[in-house]
């Protein structure tokens, strides 16, 4: 195998929702003794899942599932109103992970079906980010996958809105949006789509590069709506060889040429270097950067608050001279992928 050059997108890998998630499930560990719980998997990747199982995680997809008093995080996709009701009921400690940029659509779906829309929501059936926002106003909202789904609601009760899942192909999301607008030219949608901002980037990032590409790697977990999209967008840039995969170890040995290789926002930037490791290019890596994303999203509010408390009480035993509460810098100065790599702790 001579693979003559790699090209690699940025953006690529982690966003800060999946940040915010992976470092909150950290500091829950850090907290609490094992078994902390976790309601479905804190992002969709396996390398992530098992570090954390390794730490004394347990993952469970029904959260009655958790026992009385136990420690619980909600993953970042969003969970249902009732799920949060009954870990919260539970009488543990419940840290909700959900991405912000998530929450706002469960704010726009709530908002639209109290003011009486039919609400059509572009996602897909069964993905977790899908099933907690639709529950959000179930009685108000339609799941669209296809043009036929947009047909059959023709004759329903208006006025309408249009939202969708955050990880949607840009192509995917054009395509039903346009229809949309034929069929219910009065259609009410957010001034931005729900795509979020690491979605469009790492499109954006990889349809710069997939079309002069012999092949497009995309690292990341089947199950990751996100990683899927890039896949499409590659193949719809005309890239001939589409290879998503979950690590090195399921690449094939007859690569060459020009290698692109991007990662979805779920996947660890060392799966990435063990890629391109695998690839030894020849003439180098090259990045080919769309733009620069430098968000950051804090810790959950209940976190916070439990962080800021647990640093107060730990000033006071140790007889610190001022009471140096938790201020939020403590999470800015680690990143998940230093959360992963750890070996001791
Ligand atoms: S992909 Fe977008 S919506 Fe999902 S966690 Fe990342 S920033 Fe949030």
């Amino acid at each position: 195998m001579t693979v003559e050059k790699v090209v690699l997108a940025a953006p690529r890998g982690f966003c800060a929702g999946v940040e915010k998630a992976i470092k909150a499930l950290d500091w829950m560990t850090r907290v609490f003794e094992p078994p902390v719980y976790c309601y479905h998997e804190i992002v969709h990747n396996q390398f992530v899942v098992d570090h954390f199982k390794s730490l004394g995680v347990v993952f469970i997809d029904d959260v009655a599932d958790v026992p009385p008093g136990s420690p619980v995080m909600l993953s970042a996709h969003g969970s249902p109103p009732e799920v949060v009701e009954t870990a919260r009921l539970s009488g543990g400690t419940v840290i909700d992970a959900v991405c912000p940029l998530v929450t706002k659509v469960h704010h726009e779906l709530k908002v639209r079906a109290r003011k009486g829309y039919t609400i059509l929501y572009v996602g897909h059936e069964g993905h977790e980010e899908a099933v907690g926002t639709m529950a959000v106003a179930p009685d108000s909202v339609h799941l669209i996958q296809s043009t036929r789904d947009i047909d059959e609601l023709k004759g329903s009760e208006g006025p309408y809105a249009l939202l969708s899942q955050t990880t949607l192909s840009m192509s995917e999301w054009q395509d039903l949006r346009e229809h949309a607008e034929k069929v219910f030219p009065e259609i009410w949608m957010p001034n931005r789509s729900d795509l979020c901002f690491a979605t469009t980037n790492r499109q954006a990032a990889l349809t710069a590069i997939a079309a002069s590409a012999d092949a497009v790697i995309v690292i990341g977990s089947a199950n990751s709506s996100n990683t899927v999209a890039l896949s499409k967008v590659a193949e719809a840039a005309g890239c001939k060889r589409v290879l998503r995969v979950n690590g090195a170890f399921e690449l094939p040995s007859d690569l060459s040429g020009i290698v692109a290789v991007t990662a979805g926002a779920s996947a660890p930037e060392s799966l990435v270097n063990e890629v391109l490791e695998f690839l030894n290019p020849v003439n180098g890596v090259e990045i080919s950067s769309v733009t620069v994303e430098d968000e950051y999203f804090p810790p959950p509010p209940e976190l916070r608050e439990m962080l800021k408390t647990l640093s107060a009480v730990l000033d006071l035993a140790l007889n610190a001279g001022a009471i140096s509460t938790f201020d939020g810098q403590a999470d800015r100065e680690f990143t998940a992928a230093q959360v992963l790599s750890s070996v001791s702790r």
